[in-house]
């Protein structure tokens, strides 16, 4: 809704707009007027009058002229409103002062004349000032009032009678002017909205321009990222495709076509499950599919079996992508496969070879270990000093061999999935207690003594008795190789909660910064030279790592304040020790 006050801008400057045409007709009827009367008695009356109308005319115009100069602004509508007010009242009296010629003019043609004027002047006025009937009734009131005023002071009753008429037809003038002046309101109303609207529009356009701009920027990124992506698909040598939530296929690079065996057109549209995976697997697969669009994340690695389109059978590891969009619906999944059946048989034919050998040396090195130990033993004589010496080192040596062909065949079978665990409760502390007695002799090679410091005598741990064992005697056996002749490596025992914590304390040297990742990993060693002075593979760890995970339990280490290292595992509580 348009402010008042730009509304009587939009008027004032209406009312100054017709200003001119109002003075030239009123120059003109008083020419005429001047014309018609000029014969008159009264003729100097005349000519005054029409002075007094050519002033107040020229005045008005100068006023006009003031306005076009003005700013216009909004603030001055007021001012400019008040001046024409008055112009209009200074018209009006032009006209009143003809009507008070009137009564000193005694022809009747005279008489006809100024009243057909002065009705002409008013019809006019309504004319001139419609678009505010304040102003044409400040204007009809200087003309009608002295009128009636004369034509009621009149001897004749027909005239006294006209007297009456007057003020009535100013009346009903007045209510044309201001339904007139309502309708002009209802206009300037309409074409300030139409002028917001249009401003608005413009606006608009120029915020429309600009987005489209933006997207069009913004579309050339995307079509040249796509262009980009597309490359990456199209030359990727992993299979994609693009499926619909129902698992249809939507696209399909040539890496899949090649290592399926179909070609594009045949798989687009349709369920590529029922393609490529026996009906066994359908069922599994499906659950997957769906907790996969209900949570919305990627599913990966997903080993299955997968058919090609000659029917021969290869693994393959999928994954599984969902595209969601900005209202959080999938609107696609992308599917990546590659082909891990030669890898699958590479690392089988690994392990076979691995195990076989190593059961190959180890039969006969045991033998040799036996035959070296009995020979040093004396039991078969006692050979020469220089003789012993050398079956010793063999002796020695053997036993290294064997200790890392073992080491070799476990962790084989524990990443093979063929090393049994038999879980069941396990008094921890006795558990404990047993390894340090089993490793006392090997502690005393080193000059170290294992301590127990804590006391859990009724805990139990969900475990299997050989492998905790077997994780004992590595961390007590690193423990007493780098500790310093002399240490004694603390074991303690701590509850956890749902766990119990195993911590071997050494004062040994540390283990560097940089080695921190490896230490769990394959023939891991930070000091390669200690091997040939203290022994070891680099292997126990990693073991370590594979038996207490299989047992549900976590491994771990941190550096010991005073110097030396904590490994520490957790193995998980027996149901009946949990409170
Ligand atoms: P290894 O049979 O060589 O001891 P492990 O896997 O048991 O193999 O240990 C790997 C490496 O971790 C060791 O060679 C050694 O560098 C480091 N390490 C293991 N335990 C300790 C320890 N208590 N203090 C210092 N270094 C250790």
């Amino acid at each position: 809704m348009p402010e008042p006050r730009l509304l009587l801008a939009d008027r004032v400057a209406q009312l100054y707009g017709q200003l001119p045409i109002g003075a030239a007709a009123t120059l003109l009827i008083v020419v005429i007027s001047v014309y018609a009367l000029r014969r008159s008695d009264q003729s100097w009356i005349v000519y005054g009058w029409s002075s007094v109308a050519l002033a107040i005319t020229t005045a008005r115009l100068l006023l006009w002229w003031n306005y076009q100069r003005s700013t216009r602004t909004v603030e001055q509508a007021q001012r400019w409103m008040r001046w024409l007010t008055l112009g209009a009242i200074a018209n009006g009296l032009i006209w009143g002062l003809l009507a008070s010629l009137f009564f000193e003019l005694m022809t009747e043609h005279e008489h006809l004349f100024i009243v057909l004027v002065l009705g002409g002047v008013m019809v006019g006025g309504i004319a001139m000032y419609a678009s505010s009937w304040f102003l044409f009734a400040a204007y009809g009131a200087p003309i009608v009032l002295p009128f009636t005023y004369g034509l009621a002071t009149h001897d004749d009753v027909l005239v006294r009678g006209v007297a009456i008429l007057i003020p009535l037809f100013y009346a009903v003038s007045v209510g044309v002017a201001y339904r007139l002046d309502q309708l002009f309101l209802a206009g300037f109303r309409t074409q300030r909205a139409y002028r917001q609207l249009n401003a608005e529009c413009a606006a608009l356009n120029q915020r429309l321009a600009q987005q489209l701009q933006e997207i069009a920027v913004a579309r050339g990124q995307v079509e040249a990222s796509g262009r980009k992506l597309a490359l990456f698909v199209e030359r990727s040598p992993v299979a994609v495709f693009e499926l619909d939530p129902q698992g249809r296929a939507l696209n399909v690079n040539p890496a899949a076509e090649h290592l399926l065996g179909f070609a594009a057109s045949e798989l687009s549209g349709r369920p590529v499950a029922e393609l490529l995976f026996a009906p066994e697997q359908a069922a599994e697969l499906l659950a997957r599919w769906r907790q996969m669009l209900r949570a919305r994340q990627p599913v990966m690695p997903l080993r299955q079996t997968t058919r090609r389109r000659d029917g021969h059978e290869i693994v393959c590891e999928w994954s599984l992508t969902p595209l969601v969009n900005a209202e959080g619906r999938v609107i696609s999944v992308i599917a990546q496969g590659r082909d891990i059946t030669q890898q699958l048989e590479a690392e089988r034919l690994k392990q076979e070879f691995t195990s076989t050998l190593s059961h190959e040396l180890r039969t006969p090195l045991t033998a040799v270990l036996g035959a070296l130990q009995l020979v040093n033993s004396g039991a078969v004589g006692s050979p020469d000093a220089e003789v012993r010496e050398l079956t010793q080192i063999a002796e020695r040596n053997s036993q290294r061999l064997l200790e890392l062909i073992n080491d070799v065949l476990d962790l084989e079978k524990v990443e093979a999935g063929k090393l049994p665990v038999e879980l069941q409760a396990m008094p921890l502390e006795e558990l404990v207690r047993e390894s340090l007695t089993l490793n006392r002799a090997y502690g005393e090679r080193f000059g170290v003594r294992f301590a127990m410091s804590d006391e859990l005598p009724s805990a139990l741990v969900h475990a299997d008795r050989r492998r905790v064992l077997q994780v004992m005697t590595n961390l007590l056996s690193n423990a007493a190789k780098f500790s310093p002749e002399g240490a004694t490596v603390e074991v303690t025992l701590q509850d956890q909660g749902s766990h119990l914590r195993v911590g071997v304390h050494d004062r040994g040297p540390g283990i560097p910064h940089g080695f921190h990742a490896r230490i769990f990993s394959r023939f891991a060693q930070a000091d390669m030279s200690l091997t040939r002075e203290k022994g070891g593979t680099g292997l126990g760890l990693a073991i370590c790592k594979r038996l207490v995970e299989l047992m549900g339990g976590r491994i771990g280490f941190s550096a010991r304040a005073g110097g030396g290292t904590t490994f520490w595992f957790e193995l998980p509580k027996h149901a009946a020790a949990v409170p």
